[in-house]
C-alpha cells in the first residue's frame, strides 16, 4: 500500500513542484513504484517539469468527472518505467474536484504504487485543503527566508489539525555562501524554529530550473538523492551546502558570488 505524501509550503515559488518531480524520480530509481499527482488544478506545472505536456490526453479532472479511468490518465516517464504522472491541465475550475473526490483517486492508486506524491497548490484556502485531504503524510518545503517560514508555520498547524502528524521538512534554494557569511539562517535553526525533522537540504542550483535533473552532475541531484533515501529508509543524511564555500578556494568562490551578485 502506497505512502500518500503531500508536498506543500503555503508560499508559492519555493520549489514544491520541482521537488515533487525530482524526489519522485529518485524514489523510482531506487526501484519503488511512484506516481506524482498534480493537484494544483489549472496551473499544470508538473506536466511541464516532467516534460510530458504534449502527451496529456486525460487529466485528474477527467478521472474525477468519469470521462476516463485513472489508468488512462497516467503518463509513464520516458526513461523510468517506475515513474508515472497524473497531470492536471484543465484551466476551468471543476466543481466536482473536491477533497473527497481527490482522495478517491489517491486511494484507487494506492494498491498499485509504493509512493503517491501530491503536488499541492500555494495558499492555505480551499484548493490547499482539498489537496491535503487524501494525504497521510506531508513534506513541507521552505526557502531560508522569513515569508516562507511564516507561511510554513501556518501550513504545519493546518496539517496537524487535519490529523497529518508525520511531517518532514525540506529546505530548498539554500546558498551555502550566505550561511557562512551569516546572512541567512542555518538549516538547523530553521528546522528547530519550525519544530520539524529535517528530510533534506537542497542548494540553490541553476540546473533545477530545467525541472528534472537526471544525471549526477549537480549538487541538487545529490541533495535530492539523500532526501529520497532519508524518506524511504528513515535516515537523516543531509547535504552540506556550505562545503564548497569553505577553505581557501571556498573563500574565493564566496567573494566571486558577492561580486557577481
Ligand atoms: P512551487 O511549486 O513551490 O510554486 P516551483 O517548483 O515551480 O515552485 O519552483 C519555482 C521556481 O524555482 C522554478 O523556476 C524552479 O525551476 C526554481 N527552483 C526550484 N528549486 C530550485 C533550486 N534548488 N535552485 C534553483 N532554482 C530552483
Ligand atoms: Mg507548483
Amino acid at each position: 500500500m502506497a505512502r500518500k505524501i503531500v508536498i506543500t509550503s503555503g508560499k508559492g515559488g519555493v520549489g514544491k513542484t520541482t521537488i515533487c518531480a525530482n524526489l519522485g524520480m529518485h524514489l523510482a530509481q531506487m526501484g519503488l513504484r511512484v506516481v506524482l499527482i498534480d493537484v494544483d488544478i489549472g496551473l499544470n506545472n508538473l506536466d511541464v517539469v516532467m516534460s510530458i505536456e504534449n502527451k496529456v490526453v486525460f487529466d485528474i479532472v477527467d478521472v474525477i468527472e468519469n470521462r476516463c479511468r485513472v489508468r488512462q490518465a497516467l503518463i509513464q516517464d520516458f526513461l523510468n518505467s517506475n515513474l508515472y504522472t497524473l497531470p492536471s491541465v484543465h484551466s476551468h475550475s471543476a466543481v466536482l474536484v473536491t477533497g473527497e473526490n481527490i482522495k478517491k483517486v489517491i486511494d484507487n492508486l494506492a494498491t498499485f504504487f509504493d509512493y503517491i506524491l501530491i503536488d499541492c497548490p500555494a495558499g492555505i484556502d480551499a484548493p490547499f485543503m482539498r489537496a491535503i485531504f487524501g494525504a497521510q503524510e506531508a513534506i513541507v518545503v521552505v526557502t531560508p527566508h522569513l515569508p516562507s517560514l511564516r507561511d510554513a508555520d501556518k501550513v504545519i498547524n493546518l496539517l496537524l489539525s487535519r490529523g497529518i502528524k508525520h511531517i518532514g521538512l525540506i529546505i530548498n534554494r539554500v546558498r551555502g555562501d550566505l550561511i557562512i557569511e551569516k546572512e541567512i539562517m542555518t538549516v538547523t535553526d530553521i528546522s528547530q524554529a519550525l519544530n520539524l525533522p529535517l528530510l533534506g537540504v537542497i542548494p540553490e542550483d541553476d540546473k533545477m530550473a530545467a525541472g528534472l535533473i537526471r544525471t549526477n552532475s549537480a549538487g541538487a541531484f545529490r541533495a535530492i538523492n539523500m532526501s529520497a533515501k532519508n524518506l524511504h529508509n528513515n535516515t537523516d543524511k543531509i547535504y552540506d551546502c556550505t562545503l564548497q564555500f569553505k577553505g581557501i578556494f571556498g573563500a574565493i568562490k564566496r567573494s566571486l558570488k558577492k561580486n557577481i551578485g
